[in-house]
């Protein structure tokens, strides 16, 4: 508990959900979505939310989350466009009347998803998403606050997607890292090749610099802690792997299973599926 006006922080974690995808991974599971983590940073009195689930259900039980608070929800930000990141973030608005914010690039791959929706998200998850509006601006120079603290959002380019960004929380030696940070789950690949690998590792160079103490990522294994050295090298790792056994492997599946047999405690190998098949098709 906070006191004094200091800050704290806590992660709700939505627990994976089934795709409506009727294949298999080779390995037998059915194909969900990985573990998403949404961040409430808290004051006395005020409370801002980073990264908003997916679905209506998730957001009725994160919405539940924030009222146990007892905080006032003053924003919500959305570290990029991916609608496992924001697509409830026009419930919570409503909800709790708080200003949804994010960068420019992040904005205009918000608008980009809601554009795929039907062919993609919805494909995935018939009927479970809310309305969609766009409703997030921007903020001046990046920063806002909450409770005279400091909230940097720190732009790092393309991490598993373009456009992506970290919110730094300099009092908690914290930062929120979306996507460009994994902590225990396969990362996505999908978007991975054509140079993305190397500018993933430049934005995992990002957050490095902020030398934070505690990262919370985007996806992460609930039973891990948030220790920020941990995370960073494992997320590099599994980069440096994944290039190094790219070349190694001429199909998906030879790419799966090599990957498999190194990363076997990492959560939701149906992701690293999905890689596998983007990147050799
Ligand atoms: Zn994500």
């Amino acid at each position: 508990m906070p006191s004094n006006g200091a800050l704290a922080y806590e992660v709700f974690i939505a627990d994976p959900i089934p795709l409506s995808v009727p294949e298999l991974v080779p390995n037998g599971d059915r194909r969900t979505f990985s573990p998403l983590s949404v961040t409430l940073i808290y004051g006395e009195r005020d409370a801002v939310l980073v990264d908003p689930p997916m679905t209506s259900a998730q957001a009725e039980a994160v919405g539940e989350w924030i009222d146990a608070s007892g905080r006032n929800l003053t924003h919500i930000f959305a570290t990029h466009g991916h609608g496992d990141h924001w697509f409830t973030a026009g419930v919570l608005s409503e909800r709790f009347g708080a200003q949804v914010v994010a960068t420019t690039g992040t904005i205009r791959q918000m608008h980009h998803n809601v554009s795929i929706r039907a062919g993609f998200w919805d494909k995935f998850l018939p009927g479970q998403i809310p309305d969609t509006p766009v409703t997030a601006v921007t903020v001046p120079d990046n920063r806002f606050t909450l409770e005279d603290h400091d909230l940097v959002i720190i732009e790092a380019g393309h991490s598993d997607t373009d456009d992506t960004s970290v919110l730094h929380v300099p009092d908690l030696d914290l930062v929120v890292a979306g996507d460009v940070i994994y902590n225990g789950v396969h990362q996505f690949l999908v978007e991975a090749g054509q140079g993305g690998l190397d500018a993933w590792r430049r934005a995992i160079g990002i957050v490095e610099d902020l030398k934070p103490r505690r990262i919370v990522a985007g996806h992460k294994n609930k039973g891990l802690d948030d220790d920020a050295t941990r995370s960073i090298h494992e997320t590099r790792q599994y980069l440096d792997t994944a290039a190094e056994l790219l070349l190694q492997h001429d199909s998906a599946l030879g790419f799966f299973n090599a990957m498999l047999q190194r990363f076997p405690e990492r959560l939701n190998p149906g992701a690293l599926w999905g890689g596998a098949v983007a990147l050799y098709s």
